[in-house]
């Protein structure tokens, strides 16, 4: 099975929305790694996430803003005999983005985003919000200090 590596900004954001979620690895304050799972926003090289305002992972965040994110997708498991473990695998696309978490305050900023977040689960971005729910939630943007993406199998 091939691996290639894959430049084109077009293919990389087709990967990305067509995953569920991303995971987020970020490091704590005594340097120990900790992943979580995420919903996400994708467009321009920038990675959108939301979440309640506070929690470990927001005093990480706040603390050391860098992360790696990764995004799988088009997961399908092959083999070559059906006895010999080693002849299985699996063929993929993926994604590792990695960058610095920003914390967006502007409040139409933050309607935007989380619209760019509904968008990729509902295909719709004119949602409307209260004023108390974009107050309260923590909206973050994660440019891509560097992008990388990989095909296996495909
Ligand atoms: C498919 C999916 C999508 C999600 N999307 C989002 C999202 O868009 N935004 C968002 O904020 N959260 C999302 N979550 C939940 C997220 O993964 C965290 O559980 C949540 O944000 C709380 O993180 P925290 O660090 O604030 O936890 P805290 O409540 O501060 O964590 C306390 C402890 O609980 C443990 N813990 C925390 N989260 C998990 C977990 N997911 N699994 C197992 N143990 C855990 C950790 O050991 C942590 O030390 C999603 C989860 C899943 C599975």
């Amino acid at each position: 099975m091939k691996s290639r590596m894959i430049t084109l900004p077009d293919a990389i954001e087709a990967i990305v929305t067509s995953c569920e979620v991303c995971s987020v690895g970020m490091t704590d304050k005594d340097n120990l790694p900790y992943v979580l799972p995420f919903n996400f926003g994708f467009e321009n090289n920038t990675v959108y996430l939301h979440s309640a305002p506070v929690g470990r992972k927001i005093d990480i965040l706040k603390q050391k803003p860098e992360v790696c994110i990764a995004f799988s997708t088009a997961h399908e498991l092959y083999k070559q005999s059906d006895d010999v473990a080693c002849s299985f695998g699996m063929r993929y696309k993926s994604v590792i983005v990695k960058g610095k978490v920003a914390f967006i305050e502007d409040f139409d900023e933050k309607v935007r985003i989380l619209n760019v977040i509904m968008k990729q689960y509902t295909k719709r971005d004119d949602f409307v919000y209260s004023i108390p729910a974009v107050k309260g939630v923590a909206v973050m943007k994660v440019v891509a200090d560097s992008i990388e993406a990989k095909a296996f199998g495909y």
